[in-house]
C-alpha cells in the first residue's frame, strides 16, 4: 500500500533522513519507534507531502505521489497537539474534510454521524473543541482524519499529551478502529512500551535511518545493534 524507497532529506549540513527504505502492507499497523530528533516526523511529513524529498519516492497504492501536493495524497492525519479548529463544532470540524473535497451535503451528513459513532462521541456533535476533554478532543481529531476514508492514516504522537490511563484507554480505541476499518496506519512514538503494545510490525529508527524492523517479539528477542537493544531495553 506504502512504499518508501531511499528518501533523503537535508536540512543544511543535517541529514534528517539518510537514505529510507519502507514498505506498509495494506491493513498493516506499522510503528515507527525512535528517540528525538530521530527523523520520525520528518519521514512522516515526506509521506504526507508537506516535505518534499531531496531523492527518493514515495508510492502510495502503486502511484508515485513523491511531488504530490498533501490534498491530493488522501491521507488522513493526527498530530500530538491536536489543532482542530477552535472555532468550529465538533461535527464542523469532521465535516471539513468532506467539504474541502465538496461532498454533497447529505454525504458528508451521513458521514459525520457514522464517525462521531466510531469514535464515541454521538451526542458531541454540536460542542465547541474547548468544551471537551483532551481524550474527547484527540477522538475528534482521529474521526477528521478518517472520515473520508484515507488510503493511509499516519499518527504522529497522538497520545504524547495525555495522562497514561487515557493512553492506554486511547491505544486500545484506535487499534480496534484500525483493525475494523482495515487502516492501513503508520504510527510514530518514542514509548517502546506504546509500540510494543500497538504495532504489527516496529521500524526501530536513529539519525535518520531505520535500524531494524521487525514483529515486536523478534526486536526485542534478537535486537540487530547495540543501539536497539539500548533503545528497547530503556524504560520513560
Ligand atoms: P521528535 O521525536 O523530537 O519529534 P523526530 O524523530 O520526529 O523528533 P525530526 O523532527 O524528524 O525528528 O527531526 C530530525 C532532524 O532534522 C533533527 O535533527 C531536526 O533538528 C532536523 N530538522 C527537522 N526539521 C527541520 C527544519 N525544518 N529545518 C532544519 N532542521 C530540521
Amino acid at each position: 500500500q506504502l512504499s518508501v524507497t531511499g528518501i533523503i532529506r537535508r536540512f543544511g549540513p543535517v541529514a534528517a533522513l539518510g537514505g529510507v527504505d519502507l514498505d506498509v502492507a495494506e491493513g498493516e499497523f506499522l510503528t515507527i519507534l525512535g528517540p528525538s530528533g530521530s527523523g520520525k516526523t520528518t519521514l512522516l511529513k515526506a509521506i504526507a507531502g508537506f516535505e518534499i524529498p531531496d531523492e527518493g519516492a514515495v508510492r502510495l497504492g502503486g502511484q508515485d505521489v513523491t511531488l504530490a501536493p498533501p490534498r491530493s495524497r488522501e491521507v488522513g492525519m493526527v498530530f500530538q497537539n491536536y489543532a482542530l479548529f477552535p472555532h468550529m463544532s465538533v461535527a464542523q470540524n469532521i465535516a471539513f474534510p468532506l467539504e474541502m473535497r465538496r461532498r454533497p451535503r447529505a454525504e458528508v451528513r451521513e458521514r459525520v454521524a457514522e464517525a462521531l459513532r466510531l469514535v464515541e462521541l454521538d451526542s458531541f456533535g454540536d460542542r465547541l473543541p474547548r468544551q471537551l476533554s483532551g481524550g474527547q478532543q484527540q477522538r475528534v481529531a482521529l474521526a477528521r482524519a478518517i472520515v473520508f476514508n484515507p488510503r493511509l492514516l499516519l499518527l504522529d504522537e497522538p497520545f504524547g499529551a495525555l495522562d497514561r490511563k487515557l493512553r492506554e484507554s486511547l491505544q486500545l480505541e484506535v487499534r480496534r478502529l484500525q483493525r475494523r476499518l482495515k487502516l492501513t496506519t503508520l504510527f510514530i512514538t518514542h514509548d517502546q512500551e506504546e509500540a510494543l503494545i500497538m504495532s504489527d510490525r516496529i521500524a526501530v529508527m536513529d539519525k535518520g535511518r531505520i535500524q531494524q524492523i521487525g514483529l515486536p517479539g523478534e526486536l526485542y528477542a534478537r535486537p540487530a545493534s547495540r543501539f536497539v537493544a539500548d533503545f528497547l531495553g530503556e524504560s520513560n
